[in-house]
């Protein structure tokens, strides 16, 4: 039986234990051996994929036009690039096709994970919890400056309602908000059952109390939320990301936010996001400025990129991946909405 080499980028202790857990469950030991590398796959770490079948690698390694061309030259035995994602903007599917190099992801790893964790920034955001755990820390018990807003009854206005988006209409309707919705393909047959409304874009803007964003990055999408879309919210809004860093114009975010047109923001994603989530630069000073003023702020909240990370989406992420790589490896075809093809040339992902 052949055994194949899977070089795996950007590895944290949580992917080697669950991919590890996936191989026995899946009985994969004897097929597939992982090699594990904290590096993010980029031209500079390239080199390293040579003598390897495939590469598994998530949302921050570069598989761009470069590496891929790096990858064919390094080495012709690379036949699959394994994303631990669902969203593959950063991979450059044509040249994946030209090389004849496979590209598979996990379309729906736990859309629960995503939308709660958007919750939770809301939470946080409107309620001040950032600042009262570092209050109460200090045995600080004072309340100026931690007056949030009731959520039951406003309007939570949200982009995309795919996976995420749904899960997060969900929760909003049990919190009692009325829900907008905004979609390049409505799902009324949902809106009619569950409750909420989709609108125009525009309108979304201008009457939601809460803007909250679950739509992929195209180029159709890249910055979607730029200085017009901001000028339209409504005074006090709230902005939560928890999609792609590209959705948002930063910097027209942070222009925004210093004119005290929104209430704040809340962002898991942030456009050059690449250069420094997931790593601890806790003892560097940090170069951009547009993440340092976002940081800065009281009223912004940034994780890195973390609204995946729950038990049950890393043991999906990890057993899908698996799956993908041993059908692909046994000759078997993949399931379709696990492989991604380059789209037709009028939508290309960002
Ligand atoms: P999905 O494909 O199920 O849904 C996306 C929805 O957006 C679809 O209904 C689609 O029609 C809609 N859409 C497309 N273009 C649009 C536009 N211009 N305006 C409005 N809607 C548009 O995707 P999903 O699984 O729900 O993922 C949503 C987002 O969450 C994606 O950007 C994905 O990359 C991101 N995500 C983030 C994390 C994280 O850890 N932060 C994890 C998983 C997914």
């Amino acid at each position: 039986m052949t055994l194949h080499k899977i070089l795996v980028f950007d590895s944290k202790s949580y992917d080697e234990k669950t991919l590890k857990l996936a191989l026995k469950a899946l009985n994969g030991q004897d097929k597939l051996r992982f090699t594990f590398l904290e590096s993010k796959l980029t031209e500079e770490t390239v080199d390293e994929v040579q003598g390897y079948d495939g590469v598994c690698v998530f949302v921050n390694d570069v598989v761009n036009t470069h590496v891929l061309d790096a990858i064919h030259k390094k080495s012709d035995t690379i036949k699959i690039v394994a994303l631990r994602s669902a969203g593959f903007n950063h991979v450059d599917l044509e040249t994946a096709e030209k090389y004849n190099i496979k590209v598979c992801r996990v379309p729906r790893y736990s859309p629960y994970a995503v939308a709660e964790h958007s919750v939770a920034l809301l939470l946080s955001l409107n309620r001040n919890m950032h600042h009262a755990f570092f209050r109460t820390k200090q045995h600080n018990f004072s309340l100026d400056g931690l007056v949030g807003i009731d959520l039951f009854g406003k309007t939570v206005g949200i982009i995309g309602t795919g996976g995420i988006g749904m899960c997060a209409i969900n929760i909003f309707l049990g919190f009692g908000c009325k829900v907008l919705a905004y979609d390049v393909f409505p799902n009324e047959k949902a809106a009619k059952e569950k409750g909420y409304v989709y609108t125009t874009m525009d309108e979304l803007l201008r009457q939601s109390d809460i803007v909250s964003i679950y739509a992929p990055l195209l180029d159709s999408t890249y910055h979607l939320i730029n200085k017009e879309a901001l000028d339209k919210m409504k005074q006090g809004a709230m902005l939560i990301n928890t999609s792609r860093g590209g959705l948002v114009d930063a910097k027209a975010l942070v222009e925004c936010l210093k004119s005290g047109k929104l209430r704040g923001a809340a962002l898991d994603v942030y456009e050059n996001e690449k250069e420094y989530f997931f790593n601890d630069y806790s003892q560097q000073v940090m170069e951009d400025d547009t993440l340092a003023r976002l940081i800065s702020m009281p009223n912004t909240i940034v994780t890195s990129h973390q609204a995946f990370l729950t038990e049950e989406a890393l043991k999906n992420i990890a057993e899908t991946t698996v799956q993908n790589l041993l059908d692909f490896f046994d000759g078997k075809p993949l399931n379709e909405n696990n492989e991604v093809k380059a789209p037709p040339k009028t939508e290309q992902k960002k």
